[in-house]
């Protein structure tokens, strides 16, 4: 049995009629750009995520971009985010001038550990950008915190975690922007590009409708330098029908989560997160191995979260050849993310250097993402499980 790790046409199936027809409507209207369908958009996605304002924009990564440039972050200042994200995070920073500076992330959640933020702190620093990695939001208190106390804007990167909860609230309700992505691998995802800003702050949310359109106010009179990063009608007008079900399809990513914990426990293959990652990890010559150790480590829920999984991402000894087993296998399985920031060839003008970041490193080394999505079935899962099982037991 073949078990992807994302199948999306299941998904299309159950809403088709609904999409099709949402499309339609578009398209006999013939108004693609902003307009009624995007505003009628926005306004579900503030309310879901518990802000007055959503800012429609054409990607994920444009919502990050946006959010700099509304900050006015420019040549010359730093902005601090993990080493240990998808590329749009540190890509952004760059691509405005601005120098990103990585802290190192807490080997449980593989998110921006707060306790390192505060010594990477500069006159220089404008931001931080926490990301809600694989769903799970970020230790945001401490960073709200450090940020109230140095005067910096907090971006959260909510690409992967739209609906999920910190203490209660909802990601990107908690810094001065949250952003988000519809690319369609993401648990709200549109039928191409798209993204969406989230703010509390009546000023921040103005500047970026402003700059999302060219950063003319009236139109053709322009005090700002902004940019087309209009969200399209088509996507608004899918997405707001796949918005009414994506709390069913989270409950159902979560009990598949939970199921794995279950089935894993039972194949009697779950480890402990090892000491020496807990403890500063310190990576041998084989970079951070398990040392042999035949098991997973599951996923760790973090205290006071919503985790709305995302990704479900095991840690293993020999990662590489799980993957190999498991492909051969036709199962579905993707690393999150094979290479740190500070690894990268194009960051290399920032002179960091492999072993900076051992968390991230090792993180990098060991993690694979794993079948996750709501349609997932039960005997796609047993299957999964037990490929990894045996696994274990040919070596
Ligand atoms: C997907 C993603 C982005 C970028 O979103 P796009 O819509 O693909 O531009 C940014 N950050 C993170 C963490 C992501 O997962």
């Amino acid at each position: 049995m073949s078990v992807p790790l994302l199948d999306l046409k299941a998904q299309y199936r159950t809403i088709k009629d609904e999409v099709d027809s949402a499309i339609q409507e578009v398209l006999e209207s013939q108004y693609f750009i902003l307009g009624p369908t995007v505003k009628a958009f926005e306004e579900s996605v503030a309310s879901y995520s518990n802000t007055p304002h959503a800012i429609g924009v054409s990607s994920g990564t444009d919502a990050l971009l946006i959010s700099m440039m509304a900050e006015d972050i420019c040549p010359g200042d730093e902005v601090i985010t993990t080493p240990y994200s998808f590329f749009a995070t540190a890509g952004c920073i760059s691509r405005l001038g601005a120098k990103p500076v990585f802290v190192e992330i807490e080997p449980e959640s593989f998110n921006l550990d707060p306790a390192k933020i505060e010594a990477a702190i500069t006159p220089a620093t404008k931001a931080i950008i926490p990301v809600h990695l694989y769903g799970q939001v970020a230790e945001m208190d401490p960073i709200m915190d450090l940020a109230e106390k140095h005067n910096l804007a907090v971006i959260e990167d909510g690409a992967q975690a739209i609906g999920a909860e910190y203490n209660g609230r909802r990601a990107g309700s908690i810094g001065h922007y949250g952003c988000f992505s519809f690319f369609p691998s993401k648990n709200l995802g549109g039928v191409g590009d798209g993204g969406m800003v989230v703010a509390t702050d009546d000023d921040r949310a103005e500047k970026l409708r402003i700059l999302r359109a060219h950063g003319g106010k009236p139109k053709y009179y322009h005090r700002m330098i902004g940019g087309n990063f209009r969200l399209d009608a088509i996507q608004a007008a899918v997405l707001q029908v796949k918005l009414k079900y994506l709390d069913s399809w989270t409950a159902k990513r979560q009990e598949n989560a939970d199921r794995y914990r279950e089935m894993f426990n039972d194949a009697g293959i779950v480890l402990e997160t090892p000491e020496c990652l807990k403890n500063d990890c310190v990576p041998g010559p084989e970079g951070c191995s398990l040392n042999g150790l035949k098991g997973v480590v599951l996923p760790e829920e973090m205290p006071g979260r919503r985790h709305i999984y995302n990704q479900f991402v095991l840690r293993v000894d020999k990662r590489d050849e799980l993957v190999a087993w498991l492909k051969e296998r036709k199962i579905g399985v993707e690393i999150y993310y094979p290479v740190t920031f500070n690894n990268q060839d194009c960051f290399k003008y920032l002179n960091y250097k492999k072993g900076d970041f051992p968390v991230s490193e090792c993180a990098a080394e060991s993690t694979l993402a794993i079948p996750i999505y709501p349609e997932l079935t039960g005997d796609q899962m047993i299957e999964v499980v037990n490929s990894i099982e045996e696994f274990f037991k040919s070596y």
